[in-house]
């Protein structure tokens, strides 16, 4: 009688056990090993090894990280392709979202016209879909039109419908937060693993990331037209090191969202002490909103948030709250923005002293009615530029090539006693 109790209870708590076990979902990663078939991607020939092709180089690497991943229960792995075939840009996220995917990683080699350029890079989500439309599509998935199936997507796909451009930023908000996480997880593993050197993480609008329902991004192994990083993209050792550092940042990142959720609360022990955090490579500033009103210092729109940076870029005025390199600090940012009111705001990584490639930084001293020659401002500051648009007089001063050096030129203008001036971004 006893016994037989006993078996029961035992049975009992295994079928809990059995079930506990298996109503923990799967997490689901999307591996998509970059060009394929017909698209080789960036390759070039050498001497010694021979002809290195991106669709080659990105497929091994691929199937190595899903190889580790498959060993490990939690993970189930989907590939966009296991063998040398081009799967349309629109069939490798349509995978991703059909299959309700909880990360998508794209594997790619870079090339550049520059023969000195070398390192790792991972590309996030766009921080701005106003950008989005076609021509900047073209520009930057220049495979896109490749497959009838893409031209079919991109013909009915309408930026500038308000319905899709809301949709787009909303979806781009929640996702964001997650890609910038496992970026900086990869490329931190790139350099202290492998001791590569790491171009940093950067936001791009690029549709293998921008159509995907899910934390997604775009890692750039190396680049093939460097002859000493090709051979390393080549070699065996190259391609595990590679694989090893994107499984692991893999890992991490699940880590990261299950302590986030809770889970690893209920099923691990406490895990050891923290170490002191680490600085992030970028820094981070938290987008408030845009608009096209400039608003000064305590203006109610800014819901009391100080420490607010604005940035004048075509015509919108971009405001920034705060700044840091400590993704700890970057989160409270984040929670302060959203408990102010805020409730899309996002982190958007800013790579430190980066020159803009084109265009450059001026500092808006004035916008209004046309001032006369003894105004303070003209009186001030010598070499004001003055524009005229739809009859508003617009007067910038200085032009410089880093975000740093305009928050410099700024402070020393305001120190004249210019205030409520504006950093402006001027493309060309
Ligand atoms: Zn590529």
């Amino acid at each position: 009688m006893h016994k037989v109790n006993f078996k029961i209870i035992l049975s009992f708590l295994f079928l809990l056990l059995t079930n506990f076990i298996f109503s923990q979902k799967k997490f689901i990663v999307v591996l998509d090993a970059g060009h394929g078939g017909s698209d080789h991607g960036a390759n070039r020939s050498y001497a010694d090894i021979g002809r290195v092709a991106e669709k080659d180089v990105t497929l091994t690497i691929t199937l190595k990280v899903g190889a580790m991943l498959e060993k490990n229960k939690d993970f189930k792995v989907i590939y966009t392709r296991k063998i040398d075939e081009y799967p349309s840009l629109s069939d490798r996220t349509n995978l991703a979202n059909r299959s309700k995917a909880d990360l998508f990683v794209s594997i790619h080699c870079n090339s550049s016209k520059r023969p000195t350029a070398y390192g790792t890079e991972t590309y996030v989500q766009g921080p701005d879909q106003n950008d989005t439309n076609l021509e900047v599509a073209k520009r930057e998935n220049d495979v896109i039109f490749l497959d009838e199936k893409d031209k079919q997507t991109f013909g009915s796909y309408d930026a500038s419908s308000p319905e899709s451009l809301i949709a787009l930023k909303l979806q781009q908000s929640k996702y964001l937060e997650s890609s910038l996480l496992l970026g900086g997880l990869v490329e931190d593993n790139f350099v202290n693993k492998d001791k590569r050197f790491s171009r940093g993480v950067f936001q791009k609008n690029l549709h293998v990331l921008r159509m995907n329902a899910m934390p997604s991004v775009l890692i750039e192994t190396g680049f093939i037209n460097h002859p000493e990083e090709s051979h390393y993209l080549a070699s065996e050792k190259g391609q595990e090191e590679i694989s090893q550092s994107i499984y692991q940042a893999i890992i991490d990142y699940k880590k990261a969202i299950d302590r986030k959720s809770g889970i690893s609360a209920v099923v691990k022990k406490p895990e050891p002490e923290k170490p002191a955090e680490v600085a992030l490579k970028n820094d981070f500033r938290i987008l408030l909103l845009s608009s096209p009103q400039k608003f000064n210092d305590g203006d109610p729109a800014l819901k009391g948030l100080n420490y607010i940076l604005p940035i004048k870029e075509n015509g919108q005025y971009k405001y920034y709250y705060g700044v840091t390199n400590l993704a700890s600090v970057r989160d409270i940012n984040i929670r302060t923005a959203k408990d102010a009111g805020f409730r899309n705001a996002y982190a958007v990584g800013f790579m430190p002293n980066q020159k803009l490639n084109s265009g450059y930084y001026t500092i808006e001293v004035y916008v209004g009615d046309k001032l006369n020659g003894n105004s303070p401002v003209l009186q001030t500051l010598k070499d004001v530029d003055r524009n005229k648009e739809n009859g508003v007089f617009y007067y910038t001063y200085g032009k410089v090539y880093t975000l740093e050096d305009a928050v410099k030129l700024q402070k020393e203008i305001e120190a004249k006693g210019i205030k409520n001036t504006i950093i402006q971004k001027v493309f060309k």
